[in-house]
Order: C-alpha cells, then structure tokens, then sequence
C-alpha cells in the first residue's frame, strides 16, 4: 500500500467529550456530512453510536444518509441540505429527518406526513426561511410534524459580535414555537461551542471539531486531529547542479541534492498550493517539498535524511495539522480533508 489515512477513532471519542463538556447540556448532533469530512461517515458514525451519547447525524444529502442507514446506523439522520422533492419516497422508506427551507418542501413533508427540522436564516444568506417568512411559516406549520428549528452561523470562527446577533435573531422565532411544542432547537456549530449559548438551545451541531481541527488558533476546547495520513517514498537519488525539479521547473538544485519521490500527489489530495511550501516528515526528519506536487507524486528534498525506497512519509499528523496545511494553502481545514480521495485507503485503529 502506498498511501492511505489512519483514523484514530479514540480520538474522535476524545474530542467528543471535551466538546460535549463546552456545549453543557447540549446534545450533540455530529456532522458526518461528506464522508464524515473524509474519515467514513459509516464506521465513524457506527463508532459515535456505540461509544457516545450521541443524539442524531447530519448529512448534507439523501443519498450519504442512505449510505449510514444500508450501513447500521439506526439514530435519528438530518438530511440538511436536499430539497424533498428530489426523494421523498427514500426519505420515508429510509426513515430520515430531511430540514426544510422552502416552502415546496414545507407543502410535500406535510402532505407526506414527514417529521422534519425547519430552517430560518439568520444571517448566513444560504438556506433557510428570511425573517419576513417566518410568521406564514408558522401559519402554515403542521406542528403535528415538526421536529425541530435551526438555522446556522456565518461567522462563527471570527465574529463574536455577529454570532450572538444571529442568535437574538433566532430567540423570538425559538420562543413563539417552543410555545406550541417542545422541539429541537440548534443553531452553534464548532466556531461557537466556546460561545456558551444556552438556555432555549437543545443541540449543538458539529463536525470539524470533532475530528480534531480547530475552527480559529485559540480555540479552548481541547481536540486533537483525529486523521493522518500517510505514504510511501518510491525513489531516492541524487540530481545534480542546476537541475529542474518537476513540472515547470519551479525549483532548481544550486548543488547536487539528494531527492526522494513520494507517492503521494494532488489526486489524493494534496492542495497543489502547498508546492514548494509545506514539509513531511520522513524517518522522525522533516523534508520540504520542492517542485510542483503533481497528480500522484511529489518530489521532497532528503539532502541530510537517511532514507530508502518503502520508508513511510507522514503527509499530515497530529503536529503537522491540516490548520497548518490550510494556512499555508490559503484555504481552510474542511476542504483540506474532505479533499483526501477515495484512493486513500481510510484505516481504523
Ligand atoms: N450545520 C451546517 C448546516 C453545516 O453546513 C455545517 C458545516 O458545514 C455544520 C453544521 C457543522 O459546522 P462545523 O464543521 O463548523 O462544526
């Protein structure tokens, strides 16, 4: 095997526990959307509902909460962002829990008899019923069906001011249902579990956290990067002067350097942006990468690294971060893991 990520799943049980702390005595809803942020949304979301409390999952589409349920997951699933006419008949034969943002999707969970979570935005711009909506919402609401109310953070990692803005936005809307009904009430993603939001709030709902990665630098909550992935030196020689490394030539040896090539390339997910900008590690040594990373190699500098062919190359681990990898590529953690493909093969320890 020549690349492939290890998952720590008594990590994942870790950071699910200092989190649960934070939120008080929020439930959890773990995000598994995108496969579980590339760990495998099926064994990690098999091992939450053995090892934790954990309340619900939330997927993005009916299809990834298919993939749970054909899987053995038997708590609650959200289906958080799939109009239900693309699948009504799935969301029932499946027993999922689809969110609902519009009103044709409002109409179809009614006429189905479809117990659902309804979405207001408050601030985020994306899904979810505008402020103006809500009171006809609330009209035409079969309360018989609902389940729970949520709507979503914009700014969570960066912007206090406007996190808890949203959140006054949401208390009426919260208040005017739990009147009717006890429902579910969730709106704090990782950014805002140290936010403390309490009181009307029943759930917190979370995914990057959960696998380690910290939505801002000093975010209190302790968690620990539950992946990391790994690969495999499959050349080692030595170029000589003013020798071109990889395509475009973008690093040029000065003296004779010795190189080593990695298996490891933008098709497994390495963000191309992080050429001639990110190390390894190689044998307890960092090696930096020099040269373009291309589809399924990459070329690293081992000038004063012993090394051979099969020697095992650390991509990213508890030190090396994604947060490190994402601030060095200018993007952010999720895209970073989510990117990690199929070809990878996921281990479990
Ligand atoms: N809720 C919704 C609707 C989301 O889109 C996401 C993530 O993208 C989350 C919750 C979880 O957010 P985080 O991964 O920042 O905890």
């Amino acid at each position: 095997m020549l690349r492939w990520a290890e998952i720590y799943l008594n990590r994942l049980k870790n950071n699910y526990n200092s989190l649960k702390k934070f939120t008080g005595r929020k439930k959890i809803i773990a995000v598994v959307k995108a496969n579980a942020y590339g760990h495998g949304s099926v064994p990690v979301s098999l091992f939450l509902e053995r090892e934790t409390d954990v309340d619900m999952f939330a997927v993005a589409t009916i299809d990834e909460g298919k993939e749970l349920r054909e899987g053995g997951v038997k708590s609650p699933i959200l289906v958080m962002s799939n109009p239900l006419i693309e699948g009504v008949d799935e969301v029932k034969e499946l027993n999922l829990t689809p969110v609902v943002f519009d009103f044709e999707s409002l109409e179809i969970a009614v006429k189905n008899g479809i117990g659902f979570h309804l979405k207001v935005d408050t601030g985020m711009g994306r899904l979810g019923f505008l402020p103006y909506q809500w009171e006809s919402v609330l009209e035409k609401l079969d309360f018989s069906l609902l389940k729970g109310v949520m709507s979503h953070f914009a700014d969570s990692d960066t912007d206090v001011e406007f996190t808890r803005y949203q959140y006054n936005m949401f208390i009426p809307l919260i208040k005017k249902v739990l009147s009717v009904k006890k429902v579910a009430v969730h709106i704090d993603n990782s950014g805002a579990v140290p936010l403390s939001l309490d009181g009307l709030l029943t759930h917190s709902r979370i995914g990057l956290a959960l696998y380690g990665s910290k939505p801002y630098p000093d975010f209190p909550v302790p968690v620990e990067q539950v992946m990391e992935v790994k690969s495999k030196v499959i050349d080692v020689k030595t170029l000589p002067p003013d020798w071109g490394v990889s395509y475009g030539r973008t690093y040029i040896t000065r003296k004779s350097e010795k190189i080593a090539v990695v298996a490891f390339g933008y098709a497994d997910g390495f963000i191309r942006s992080l050429s001639n900008n990110w190390q390894v590690k190689i044998n307890g040594c960092f090696a930096p990468v020099i040269g373009r990373i291309c589809m399924d190699m990459t070329v690293v500098s081992v000038e004063r690294i012993d090394t051979k062919v099969g020697d095992e190359v650390v991509i990213t681990d508890r030190a090396l971060t994604f947060d490190k990898m994402a601030e060095k590529a200018g993007t952010i953690s999720y895209e970073i893991m989510c990117d990690i493909s199929p070809r990878v093969k996921r281990i479990f320890f």
